[in-house]
């Protein structure tokens, strides 16, 4: 069961899908459904005694291809439509211990192809609109597998939050001919004092509006509207620096930080949005090593995010942890 109500108030769909309730909830390391089978050992979801990095249908989707229809019948008022979207699973390694901060250099560098390949798949589909890629990381972001994985959800239609991005982008280039993005890097680059990491191609920062504490933002510095674009300097240097930025997190005290990380590229609706600029956002819910911020009364019912702390100061923090200077952002090649 699975489909899309209309929100009428917020004007944006809300997916149900209530067979996910269900689903594989941190099962024992044995039963890891993203672990390559082992001989005479139960069937996962990898039928490979070993892989680099593998995508597959999440077996346990919110959207998918051909959807079902809807469970309920529609008003005038309350719209219904199928859910006719594509959800995959990400498994970034066969190794079920560690995390994306873990993988070499080849490997990470291997995973932006890999994403790259899934966004220009699902992006050509005629019903995907946008295409999501992101990973909820620790059991505080609420994961229910520890393998190290990431997630792609293709939507038929463009998410809220995205939505809001278009519109103002696309505001500011009409008011001032130029990229609402492309200007943010420039005034954070001119200012300095939020910079995290920097490399030829790409710039993280803690943004001067950051909402979470530890949220960064990396940028690419050319107007790319989405990763199908970059060159391959582009694939390495957005490998380094994902690299740089998660080692950062981790150093900060010393433990394995949670975070959502979310990919935000150009809709595959087949329009321009060349006002749209690529970006990934890491939105990490601690405020302290112990502490977490929880998005509560003010966030969710206002939509008004308070942050306790000065994007400057987390900023300097993050700048210090290992690897520690800006301008070395580059890792040497392992292996
Ligand atoms: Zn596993
Ligand atoms: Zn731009
Ligand atoms: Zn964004």
């Amino acid at each position: 069961m699975s489909e899309l109500r209309w929100h009428p108030i917020l004007e944006e769909w809300v997916i149900t899908a209530t067979h996910r309730q269900d689903r594989t909830f941190l099962p024992p390391d044995d039963f890891c459904p993203l672990c390559p089978t082992k001989p005479g050992a139960f069937p996962t979801e990898v039928p490979a005694e070993d892989y680099d990095i593998v995508v597959f249908d999440n077996k346990f989707p919110s959207m998918k291809h051909p959807a079902p229809m809807p469970g309920i019948e529609g008003t005038n008022l309350y719209k219904v439509r199928p859910a006719d979207g594509i959800c995959e699973v990400v498994s970034y390694t066969s190794r079920h211990d560690g995390t994306l901060t873990d993988m070499d250099l080849p490997g990470m560098r291997n995973l932006v192809d890999v994403w790259t390949d899934r966004f220009k798949d699902l992006g050509g589909k005629d019903f995907i609109n946008y295409v999501l890629i992101f990973e909820n990381k620790g059991k505080d972001i609420g994961v229910t597998l520890y393998h190290p994985h990431g997630q792609i959800y293709a939507f038929p239609f463009i998410p809220p939050k995205v939505q809001k991005e278009l519109d103002s982008s696309e505001k500011h280039k009409g008011q001032t001919g130029r990229c609402l993005f492309c200007d943010i890097i420039a005034e954070e680059q001119t200012d300095g004092r939020r910079i995290v990491a920097e490399n030829d191609s790409f710039v993280a920062a803690v943004p001067f509006f950051a909402r979470y504490p530890y949220e960064v933002y990396i940028f690419s510095k050319k107007h790319h509207q989405t990763m199908l674009t970059f060159d391959d300097e582009e694939r390495a240097d957005l490998a380094n620096i994902l690299k740089v930025v998660l080692l950062k997190y981790d150093n900060l005290w010393g433990i394995s930080l949670p975070y959502m990380m979310i990919m935000h590229q150009a809709p595959t609706d087949g329009r321009d949005h060349d006002y749209y600029h690529f970006h990934i956002e890491f939105h990490p819910p601690n405020r302290t090593e112990k502490k977490l911020k929880y998005i509560a009364g003010c966030e969710t019912g206002a939509g008004s995010y308070i942050n306790d702390t000065l994007a400057e100061e987390k900023a300097a923090e993050l700048r210090a942890a290992e690897p520690s200077t800006v301008e070395s952002t580059y890792l040497v090649l392992e292996g």
